[in-house]
């Protein structure tokens, strides 16, 4: 059986990311297969750094071929913050309501029309010393006024994709998987997994 390391100790994310390579014959093993792996540390200057930082860790220990990918919120307003601070943008050990809390905060009195944003996520993936590469995916939107919806984790609730009514936090998870940032890189990383297995 072939087989994939996920560089993600995050079962729902791993989760997502087996169901959407549901249909390539593969065995998916995560970090958490492999207690020998050093904690993986997101602390680059950009999503790409961390994304590929953490694929060389896993591969590194696992020497299996690895996927690893990481995304932030990029408001355009904002320069594309928070980017790569998404998951500390309120502090260290902020809370996603913190962060969410600091987000409207920092776009008080911003019009509608200003407040266009994009979820960016980049997927490395490792299959030697010297073999890698990264795709990117995104998907554009508009941070609301105030939250909406309670599925998902994150800036879901106040992040709503251009072309639908609804936040990320109201729609079923299987919509949003279906038409999210990840869900696009993971589109683009598929026929490199393809290629390199010989399906
Ligand atoms: P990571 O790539 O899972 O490490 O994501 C970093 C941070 O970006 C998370 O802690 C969230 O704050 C934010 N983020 C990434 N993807 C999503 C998403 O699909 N919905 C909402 N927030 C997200």
């Amino acid at each position: 059986m072939n087989r994939l390391v996920l560089a993600t100790r995050n079962s729902g994310k791993a989760n997502e990311i087996k169901d959407i390579l549901h249909d390539l014959s593969l065995e998916i093993l995560t970090a958490s297969d492999f207690p020998e792996i050093p904690p993986l540390i997101e602390d680059g200057e950009s999503l790409e750094e961390n994304a590929l930082k953490k694929a060389r860790t896993v591969f590194q220990v696992t020497k299996l071929p690895t996927l690893a990918d990481d995304s932030g919120l990029e408001v355009f307003y904002l320069t594309k913050e928070p980017g790569v601070f998404s998951a500390r943008y309120a502090g260290a050990k902020a809370s996603y309501e913190e962060n969410n809390r600091k987000l409207l905060k920092e776009l008080k009195g911003v019009p509608p029309r200003r407040r266009n944003a994009q979820f960016r996520c980049v997927m490395a993936l490792v299959t030697a010393e010297d073999a890698l590469t990264w795709v990117e995916g995104r998907r554009e939107g508009k941070i609301l006024e105030e939250p909406r919806g309670s599925t998902g984790f994150g800036y879901d609730p106040l992040f709503q994709p251009d072309g639908y009514e609804q936040t990320y936090a109201e729609m079923p998870s299987e919509l949003k998987n279906r038409i999210s940032h990840r869900r696009r890189a993971l589109d683009k990383i598929k026929p490199l997994l393809k290629e390199y297995f010989g399906f």
